[in-house]
């Protein structure tokens, strides 16, 4: 599979269509999922394009892992959740329950 930049995400990052921005740093971009599953449910991408997990895990650079996952505790800070209880959770595959190709951890609490 390649990664196909016709995808939502992609789309949201060139600012074709517009999203409920939580955080924005030269790593990562985190705004608010369309259809909430939880209290808060936000979803957190990476600037550069990985198709999923694995692909990202595999080939980002580690300055770009790490900014992912400062992005992913700066974006808690935000929602000002860090001391309360919440879930990280990635889809992998279509059977993995994927349904936007590009890579992103849902957060999501109910506190
Ligand atoms: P996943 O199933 O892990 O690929 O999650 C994709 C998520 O993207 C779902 O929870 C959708 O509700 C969400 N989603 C789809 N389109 C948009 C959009 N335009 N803005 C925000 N979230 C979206």
């Amino acid at each position: 599979m390649i990664y196909n930049d016709q995808n939502v995400f992609a789309k949201i990052l060139r600012k074709e269509i517009p999203c409920e921005k939580i955080l924005e740093n030269n790593f990562i971009l985190s705004f608010n999922d369309i259809s909430p599953k939880a209290k808060i449910h936000v979803l957190v991408i990476p600037k550069s394009p990985y198709i999923d997990v694995y692909d990202f895990n595999k080939n980002a650079p580690k300055e770009e892992v790490t900014g992912f996952w400062n992005g992913v505790n700066e974006t808690i800070e935000k929602l000002q959740i860090e001391n309360n209880g919440f879930q990280l959770k990635i889809h992998k595959g279509e059977t993995g329950g994927q349904e936007v190709f590009h890579f992103h951890v849902h957060i999501l609490s109910n506190d």
